[in-house]
């Protein structure tokens, strides 16, 4: 039977980039002005979209708030709204590019429960297909990606462009 993908996706974030700085990823990122090498796939005012690094599926993309917050209750109508519309626009353009037969959408609140970098909300989009849940198994920190990061970041930026 398959995992519920619900319980701690694990993430890992590579922070020896940065390690000169005691600055939040989530923060330093989009300041650097270099969202190709980031990653970074389309931004709003007051949040962005971004393909995790360490991906559980092709199309991982977290959508994070600018403000520097853990605090979920804190999130503001308009932060809420663009983190809605990103994932909308996210869900629309992944379904178009590689027509998954399911998602799992969620935020990890705190380590506890599985966030990577718990002092800065994000959320989580994962596409799903049938039979994934061999290379998504818990077991295996290793997962082997029939895409490359960056042809994954080609199509989805192509795409977005295409979408305005
Ligand atoms: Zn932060």
């Amino acid at each position: 039977m398959s995992d519920i993908m619900w319980s701690p996706w694990r993430e890992k974030f590579v922070v020896n980039q940065h390690s000169s700085s005691e600055e939040c990823i989530f923060d330093v990122l989009p300041k650097e002005n270099k969202d190709s090498q980031n990653f970074i796939l389309t931004r709003t005012v007051h949040a962005y979209a971004m393909l995790n690094i360490y991906p559980y599926n092709i199309g991982h993309t977290m959508i994070i708030p600018f403000r520097h917050t853990n605090n979920y209750l804190s999130i503001t109508k308009d932060e809420n709204q663009d983190i809605q519309l990103l994932t909308n626009k996210m869900i629309k353009i992944l379904e178009r590019i590689y027509k998954p037969s399911g998602f799992n959408i969620g935020i990890n609140i705190g380590r506890i429960a599985g966030a990577g970098i718990p002092d800065h909300l994000h959320w989580h989009i994962v596409p799903r297909w049938e039979g994934d849940t061999g290379f998504m198994g818990t077991t295996s920190n290793t997962r082997v990606m029939p895409e490359s990061l960056e042809n994954t970041y080609k199509k989805i930026t192509e795409a977005l462009l295409n979408d305005r």
